[in-house]
């Protein structure tokens, strides 16, 4: 047995350096082929937005399918390749939103119409209260007035 300095093969392996997949070698981290064997030690490298933009239309990604139905039902599905479930999500989403402005119209009119009838009847209450101290204020004018008039005939 050698004592691991003395053999290259078996030296410490250094911060920049990994083993070889194939044949053990020390090789440079950043190595595509190890020097040694000639084994390819990864795939050839793509640009960070590409392998993003693979990674993201692959599908499988479960944060990425529920963002895009979020984003739009369906949306999602397709992202995981289910055209068909995609197709019913979406269509189903169209026709649940039209309904709702339908039944919100269905909800909104009644509801006008009764709190028109409701503001009505309750201003009407506060006109009759304004009607009525009118008539008192008119009253007491009159009032006033013909005993002035009296005071005048005195003289
Ligand atoms: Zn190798």
């Amino acid at each position: 047995m050698s004592s691991p300095s003395a053999d290259d093969s078996t030296r410490e392996r250094g911060p920049d350096e990994v083993f070889c997949r194939d044949c053990g070698a020390v090789i440079d981290a950043r190595a595509e082929i190890c020097p040694e064997c000639g084994v390819r030690q990864r795939d050839p490298p793509k640009s960070s937005v590409d392998s993003a933009l693979d990674d993201l239309l692959e599908g499988g990604n479960p944060f990425v399918a529920a963002v895009l139905s979020a984003i739009f039902p369906g949306l999602g599905q397709l992202y995981n390749r289910e055209l068909e479930r995609g197709l019913v999500f979406a269509v189903g989403f169209i026709v649940a939103s039209v309904s709702v402005m339908v039944f919100i119209g269905f909800l909104l009119a009644p509801a006008v119409w009764l709190y028109s009838v409701y503001d009505a009847y309750t201003r009407a209450e506060l006109r009759a209260e304004e009607l009525r101290r009118g008539a008192e204020r008119e009253r007491e004018t009159e009032i006033s007035v013909s005993e002035e008039q009296d005071d005048e005939h005195e003289d």
